[in-house]
């Protein structure tokens, strides 16, 4: 195959791979959706696996887009394997950066109970869903649900480029505040947009819906604050928990508030 250059110079186009696991493919379906684009960025990548797309597979690939949570055993083999073949895993979209929605199935203490409940007696193996750095190394994550595909060709670009890939530092709020939108605690509506990464572009605060925490916590979130300040304006505890399970990337400092709030109620017991 002749090699393509760009100015006489070149070009690489690294073998890349898309896999799914306990997903809905809803990341691999927004690649796939960027029509204006997708041509620029099938011209940067040679793309050997996409099931979503194409028919043809291969185990020769460099970068691993790995979609999904982790919930069977046939999973952690198949993940272990093509941490193997790759030179680069990239964890794509909240399922396999945090556990994302799947996750919220491991608050139920008991998981054959929720098997039971959701298969009946079928038999299915569906285990706690974890996310994918509880079983190998990642070198990348991409976060959001979905991604934004904006952001997964400017990640693209960067690796195909050598360049490094940096993630906003800062929350959500700043991205609102620069769009202008009006402040969703001003209308009643809780929103962690405050302790949120930025890189959606204050997707759903833009469309008057509060941020659920999709992309995880920003650096240096202060989560204890804006627990306050949904408590300030009077949301119950069982919905700040709600926000904060979501997606699973705030799944410890829920976890606390739960401690915390049971530590507080059999207080109030023995006390009265
Ligand atoms: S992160 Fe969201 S869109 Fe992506 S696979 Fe998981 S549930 Fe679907
Ligand atoms: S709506 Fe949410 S993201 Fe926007 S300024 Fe208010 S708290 Fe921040
Ligand atoms: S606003 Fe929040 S929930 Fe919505 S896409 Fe952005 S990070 Fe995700």
């Amino acid at each position: 195959m002749p090699v393509e250059k760009y100015l006489c110079v070149p070009l690489h186009r690294p073998k890349v791979a898309f896999f799914e696991f306990t997903a809905c493919e809803g990341c691999q379906l927004q690649i796939l959706n960027n029509e204006a684009t997708l041509l620029d960025f099938l011209s940067l990548v040679d793309v050997v696996t996409f099931r979503e797309a194409m028919q043809e597979r291969s185990d020769d690939y460099e970068i691993a887009f790995v979609e999904g949570s982790i919930t069977r055993t046939d999973e952690v083999k198949r993940l272990k394997d093509i941490r193997k073949k790759a030179k680069v895993l990239v964890a794509m979209g909240s399922c396999a950066c945090f556990g994302g929605v799947n996750q919220l199935k491991n608050r139920f203490n008991n998981p054959k109970w929720v098997k039971e409940q959701v298969y009946g007696k079928f038999p299915v193996e569906s285990e706690v869903a974890r996310p994918l750095e509880d079983i190998v190394t990642i070198d990348l994550k991409i976060y959001g649900c979905p991604i934004k595909k904006e952001e997964v060709e400017k990640i693209v670009t960067n690796l195909v480029l050598g360049k490094s890939v940096n993630h906003p530092k800062y929350p959500v709020c700043m991205e609102c505040m620069a769009n202008e939108n009006i402040c969703l605690y001003k209308l009643g509506e809780p929103c962690l947009g405050p302790v949120t990464r930025a890189g959606c572009d204050a997707w759903c605060p833009g469309s008057r819906c509060g941020c659920w925490g999709c992309r995880g916590p920003a650096d240096a979130a202060n989560v204890e604050q804006i627990i306050s300040i949904m408590e300030e304006h009077n949301f119950s505890v069982d919905t700040i928990i709600d926000r904060l399970e979501c997606f699973g990337g705030f799944r410890g400092f829920a976890e606390e508030l739960k401690k915390k709030t049971v530590k507080s109620k059999t207080k109030k017991k023995r006390a009265g």
